[in-house]
């Protein structure tokens, strides 16, 4: 129960971080963060107090919100392209999905430099795509294919700091707290720890 998820607002009610219980007890109890949803079923005793558990809790004096870097990955290609196969434009799930490389690895040296990205694997040149699309594209540029992408791929300068699944969110109660910087992603987002 200690490891439970507590999640984290700053001085502003944004929500910025998801922090453990046994971590958001030490915050309180070092006068740091007040609980603003607590679980009353269940107590947390200890040897000098006893205190209901924390769902969410509210830092003192901090009202940043901390910058996190857009990594790369084959996971924020797809949260960029909003889980949506650029090529026919339908979201899918995501276990429906794939990273594509626009420019298939075996054309990168067939394509001229000042037609195609720096580098094969980047933001630029990766997108995200349904099974079938991927499938149909296979080894192929986009006019072999007749393919055409929804936008122009790029390095996403933000996202949202948390990414959280609406089940976590309903499970512990922070629905109504999740409306600013966090992904609210759906279940479906399964095999991804959230
Ligand atoms: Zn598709």
């Amino acid at each position: 129960m200690l490891n439970s998820p507590v999640l984290t607002l700053n001085s502003g009610m944004v929500p910025i971080d998801i922090c453990n219980v046994k971590e958001a007890i030490v915050l309180q109890v070092l006068n740091k963060a007040e609980a603003i949803r607590v679980d009353t079923s269940t107590n947390i005793h200890s040897q000098y107090l006893t205190l209901p558990l924390p769902r969410v809790i509210m830092l003192f004096n901090f009202h940043k919100i901390p910058k996190k870097r857009v990594a790369y990955s084959r996971l924020n290609i797809i949260y960029r392209d909003d889980m949506r196969c650029q090529y026919c434009g339908k979201r899918f799930r995501m276990d429906e999905l794939t990273v594509d490389h626009i420019i298939p690895l075996s054309k990168w040296n067939s394509v001229p430099p000042e037609h195609r990205p720096e580098d094969p694997n980047s933001w630029e040149n990766q997108v995200c795509a349904c099974r079938r699309c991927n499938t149909i594209k296979g080894n192929k540029l986009l006019y072999e294919c007749r393919f055409s992408l929804l936008r122009k791929p790029v390095e996403p300068k933000y996202m949202p700091y948390l990414v959280i699944s609406r089940d976590r969110a309903n499970k512990y109660g922070w629905l109504e707290f999740l409306n600013y910087n966090v992904r609210i992603v759906e279940a479906i987002d399964t095999g991804v720890s959230l």
